[in-house]
């Protein structure tokens, strides 16, 4: 199978035929192997138009919707940026192809795992896994990491509001995107730290699988 022309493919019909024309994150689109991150056999369709099963009852989100909430981080090559909900570890590659680090959390063991050995197998040295309750933030695990912020923040599943902890590790000037609504559908909403103020924008309808923790569901 000719995966170099399926991504090729997906980029020009899927995402630039959306809108999206940031190339920095085209040519990422372009370069990670999306159907190496998707178990089973369903690799035949990793570059189909929509969300796919990773196990868990989870899934790895259509690449539109990646590139979508990506393109709205305006993430630039020097920024450190939060991930939260692993998944697969496709986006966190995406985002390692874009920003300077990527912190990454994962609530369910075995996807952490997973991502964590793939990633590491690919040869990114630039992206932290961390499993546990990311509605909460990152968890520092150094005396460095005590009061990190992050210039971008990227919520892969759906939140009932703002998580107040992810607010506070954005940098002032830093955009934080989320799908927040009900647990069934939510909106994609982008919100910007400017002057101590947060300024939130409206983006449409989306559905995710549920934020689950401590300030999610
Ligand atoms: N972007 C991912 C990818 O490329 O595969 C897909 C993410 S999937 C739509 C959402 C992920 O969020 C799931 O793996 C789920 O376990 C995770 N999740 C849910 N609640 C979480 C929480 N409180 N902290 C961290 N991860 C969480």
């Amino acid at each position: 199978m000719d995966y170099t022309k399926q991504r090729n493919n997906m980029v020009e019909h899927q995402i630039k035929a959306r809108g999206i024309t940031d190339e920095r994150l085209l040519d990422a689109l372009r370069k990670v192997e999306r159907h190496l991150f998707i178990p089973g056999h369903s690799d035949h369709f990793a570059y189909s138009d929509g969300p796919m099963c990773i196990g868990e009852g989870q899934t790895i989100s259509q690449p539109y919707i990646v590139a979508l909430m990506l393109d709205m981080l305006k993430i630039k090559p020097e920024d450190i940026v939060l991930e939260i909900g692993t998944g697969s570890g496709y986006q966190t590659a995406i985002i390692a192809e874009i920003a300077g680090e990527v912190y990454s959390v994962e609530r369910i063991p075995s996807l952490a795992r997973n991502a964590r050995k793939i990633l590491d197998t690919l040869g990114y040295s630039n992206i932290k896994i961390q499993q546990g309750d990311g509605t909460i933030g990152w968890k520092p695990e150094k005396e460095n990491e005590k009061d990190i912020t992050f210039d971008a923040i990227i919520v892969s599943a759906a939140a009932p509001s703002i998580p107040e902890g992810l607010l506070t590790q954005l940098k002032e000037g830093g955009r934080l995107v989320l799908p927040c609504g009900s647990r069934f559908v939510q909106d994609l909403v982008c919100v910007r730290k400017e002057n101590g103020n947060i300024i939130k924008e409206n983006f449409g309808g989306c559905q995710f699988v549920p934020l689950i923790g401590e300030q999610g569901w």
